[in-house]
């Protein structure tokens, strides 16, 4: 643990904690734009640290919160087909869509299969000539270059038995969406460090321009504190612009190279989020050269959006209007083991993190 426990070191912490109460003179309200933000606050207890005045609020930053009913209802279609194997990350198994979730797909008979990359989706491609397999490629631009990769070497491999159910996400437009949308009462944005690795810091300036200061931040307990007290040096300053705490994997100019074989592989398109509805160019879709790659085309797949399950606040939750314990149905008929929503099964949702973390509320 030697590389994180400077980043864990509890004297600094209080230190950062005392400067952050001296600052925060008056009612503040940030978003953290990332589920590892919402996970690392809560694990840490850093809101005990924080003055009563600083409030952290959950925005749509967990990418397996923000995947639509509908698009999970593709991915259990697809493992209803016959020779079809389902590759997906673990998280996404118990997420319900309005026909179940994958798990109960896969006690149904169907074949779903956790994979740790979506390089490891091509080798199963590989390995089972006989099965068609379909990666779920899900996360926002941190995790679509190497989907993009993946399609990449299956191309170069001339495997016809490999495609990618493409559920990735964007994060300047979802930010744009919240922008536009009502007044969430912010100060500022506690700006997502994976994405950042990728995109960069000039995506946030739309936010900055607004008057929400934003600072691009890493994930232990120093980097939140450490963050949270850039965000409000910005505000006593009256100059709100974007900041990175994360430097030390953040580059201002992000990673041009993963963003240019995002790029090659899909395009931009509409896309539905879960609690936001559908956001103009934030979703990513094989391009046509690649098409023979898209799930949704190749196994015609229905693309209609189910309702939301009856008394669920994720879409609340999700743009900072809802604290998951103003769910009527947390830690009721909404738990970790028989969730109602994504946010209470994801490892990065909000209503999971209150559930492990903190139930006093
Ligand atoms: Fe949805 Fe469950 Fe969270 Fe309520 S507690 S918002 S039902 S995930």
């Amino acid at each position: 643990m030697k590389h994180v426990d400077p980043y864990r070191d509890p004297a600094l912490c209080r230190e950062l904690a005392q400067a952050i109460a001296k600052l925060c003179r008056r009612p503040v309200r940030f978003m953290e734009l990332c589920g590892t933000h919402t996970m690392a606050i809560a694990r840490h207890g850093l809101a005990s640290l924080l003055p009563p005045t600083l409030e952290f609020v959950s925005g749509p930053g967990c990418p397996v919160c923000v995947t639509s009913a509908g698009q999970i209802d593709q991915a259990v279609a697809l493992a209803g087909l016959d020779g079809v194997s389902v590759a997906t990350f673990g998280d996404m198994l118990r997420v319900p869509g309005g026909q179940g979730s994958l798990a109960q797909a896969r006690s149904r008979g169907g074949d779903v299969r956790v994979v740790y990359s979506a390089m490891d989706a091509v080798d199963l491609a590989q390995a089972m000539p006989g099965r068609r397999v379909a990666f779920l490629g899900i996360g926002f631009e941190t995790t679509a270059p190497t989907t993009a990769a993946a399609i990449l070497r299956a191309q170069a491999l001339g495997l016809d038995n490999f495609s990618v159910l493409c559920l990735h996400k964007l994060m300047p437009p979802a930010l744009a969406a919240l922008l536009d949308g009502p007044d969430l009462g912010l100060d500022g944005f506690l700006c997502p460090g994976h994405v950042s690795t990728v995109i960069g810091a000039a995506p946030y300036q739309i936010a900055a321009e607004r008057g929400l200061a934003c600072v691009i931040c890493g994930f232990e307990p120093v980097d939140i504190l450490a963050g949270a007290l850039m965000l409000l040096r910005q505000l006593d300053e009256g100059r709100p612009r974007v900041e990175i705490q994360y430097a030390r994997a953040v580059e201002a100019q992000g990673n041009p190279r993963a963003r240019a074989v995002m790029n090659q592989v899909f395009a931009a398109v509409d896309a539905p989020w879960r609690g936001l509805g559908w956001i103009a160019a934030s979703g990513l879709a094989a391009r046509p050269e690649f098409a023979s790659f898209d799930a949704a085309k190749v196994f015609g797949l229905d693309l209609s959006e189910p309702p939301e399950p009856p008394g669920c606040l994720c879409g609340q939750v999700l743009r900072g209007l809802a604290r998951p314990p103003q769910c009527a149905l947390f830690g009721r008929a909404c738990t970790p083991e028989s969730p109602v929503g994504p946010c209470m099964v994801s490892s990065e949702g909000a209503c999971a993190a209150w559930r492990s973390y903190r139930r006093e509320d």
